[in-house]
Formats: C-alpha cells, sequence, structure tokens
C-alpha cells in the first residue's frame, strides 16, 4: 500500500482540451503550471479528424500528454463517414490510450439523433476491435449512452466524462465496467446533485478531469480553464467525502492508469 501511494503522488487530468486555440499563446506556461501543482499527466481527446493530427504533434511535444482519438457529437457537421474509416486505420498505426471523444449530445438540439447515433455506435464498436477504452460525451444522453455500451460490450470499459446523472445511472454503468469523470461543476455549493453523488460513490468508480478550456471551477468563473486547477478539483472531492486529499488523489490516478493502462504506454 505504501509503495502505491508513493508511485502515484501525483494527478492525472483525465479530460482536457489542451490543443485549443485558446491555450496557443501560453501553452508552455499553462503545463508549467500544471506540473507545478503535481499535475504530471493529461489525457487529450480529439474532437474531430482533422484535430487529430494535431492532438498527436502536442502529446509528442509534451512529457505526459496521452492521446485518444474519436469524432465528438458535437462537431456533427464535421464528420464524414470516411473519418470512421480513417479512425480505423490511424488506431492501427498511432499510439492511442482511448477512443474518443465521443459520445450523445441531446442538449444542442441542431444534432440529428440518428447520425449521432451513427457516429457513436460504430466508434464503440472500433473501440471494441481496437481493445481500447472509450471517452465519452453525455450530456442529457445518460439513458441512451447506457442502452448503446450495454449493445456493444467492450471488455475494456471507459468513461463517461463530466459525468451529470443520477445515483441509479452512475451504478448501471458502474456495472457495466465504467468510470466517471467529475471536474469543475462538482465546485459550485449550488451543485447539490452533484456534489452528492461524489460523497456517496466508490472511490473506485471515480476519475478527475478538468475538461479544459471548458468547464471552469467556481473559483474560476467566468475564465479559461486550464490544467492546473486539478488539484483544486481533487481537493473539493476530498472535502465533499471528509477524506484526505492525498487518498483521493492516490485512488483516482491508479483508476486513470488502470482504465487507460498508461504504465504500457
Ligand atoms: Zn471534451
Amino acid at each position: 500500500m505504501q509503495i502505491i501511494s508513493e508511485l502515484f503522488r501525483f494527478l492525472i487530468d483525465t479530460h482536457c482540451h489542451f490543443d485549443d486555440a485558446s491555450f496557443d499563446a501560453d501553452r508552455a506556461q499553462a503545463y508549467a503550471r500544471a506540473r507545478a501543482q503535481q499535475v504530471d499527466w493529461q489525457i487529450i481527446p480529439a474532437i474531430h479528424a482533422e484535430n487529430w493530427q494535431a492532438v498527436k504533434k502536442l502529446c509528442q511535444t509534451y512529457t505526459g500528454l496521452f492521446p485518444a482519438y474519436g469524432l465528438h457529437p458535437m462537431y456533427l457537421a464535421a464528420h464524414r463517414p470516411e473519418h470512421l474509416i480513417q479512425l480505423e486505420q490511424w488506431l492501427t498505426t498511432e499510439k492511442t490510450i482511448a477512443v474518443g471523444e465521443c459520445g450523445l449530445d441531446f442538449y444542442v438540439a441542431e444534432l440529428a439523433m440518428d447520425a449521432q447515433y451513427y457516429y457513436f455506435k460504430t466508434q464503440l464498436s472500433i473501440a471494441k476491435t481496437a481493445q481500447l477504452p472509450i471517452i465519452i460525451h453525455a450530456r442529457r444522453s445518460v439513458d441512451a449512452v447506457i442502452q448503446c455500451v450495454r449493445q456493444v460490450k467492450n471488455p475494456r470499459g471507459g468513461v463517461v466524462h463530466s459525468f451529470a446523472g443520477s445515483l441509479q445511472q452512475a451504478q448501471q454503468l458502474i456495472d457495466l465496467g465504467y468510470y466517471l469523470s467529475f471536474g469543475g461543476p462538482i465546485t459550485y455549493p449550488r451543485a447539490n446533485k452533484l456534489r452528492n453523488l461524489i460523497k456517496i460513490l466508490p472511490l473506485t468508480a471515480l476519475l478527475l478531469e478538468t475538461d479544459a478550456p471548458d468547464q471552469p471551477l467556481s473559483t474560476h468563473r467566468g475564465q479559461r480553464n486550464e490544467p492546473a486547477f486539478l488539484i483544486e478539483i481533487a481537493q473539493t472531492v476530498a472535502e465533499l467525502r471528509e477524506q484526505n486529499v492525498d487518498e483521493i488523489i492516490t485512488a483516482t490516478t491508479a483508476n486513470a492508469i488502470h482504465l487507460f493502462d498508461l504504465t504500457h504506454f
């Protein structure tokens, strides 16, 4: 136990769009700030086919950044069926820790549901074939996501990032081998439902994320989010669960390493 906690005394931002243009002016400084807060590793999920190369290059440039490749539902207009074939091929040649970001977004009305299902389900199958876990975006769509992952049983499982569902939905996902990731929204005192979940969910199912540059914390409201702030999310989880922050860091980092098999990358 002692050895494990020594090994994992750092944080992993399991969902950070560090390739986003909002970091172009100060990416090196933002990276240094993250490292100074023990956020040593980051997982960078791509969002559309044109973005894969940039994510790859970024992860080659900075130590501790790990790429995932996928087609995000909010960028539906940019996706073409051939991108799914390209994704399959890309995964055979490029080092990858997961498929994603993909999923279903029923909040944005303009995003055609049938097309969303087509891209999401195909990516679930691609991940299964490639023996990779999956990073899922589920906005107002958790039940639909549960149905899909139940249909395409992937032994590697995955994560529903920025989880905002119910306890029952969380339990169903955990039973299916999925992790739940939490970030900035839990720092808002009025987010009672979310904060109650944090108190009662098993620590073995939790991951931490910033989703930077989006979803700023309550202490940085209206500002660009960045990976350095992950430490505050860990502290919030520790306060809510009445546990030591080191315990939270050790456990969630071990969870991320296990899910994404990061020690073998
Ligand atoms: Zn994202």
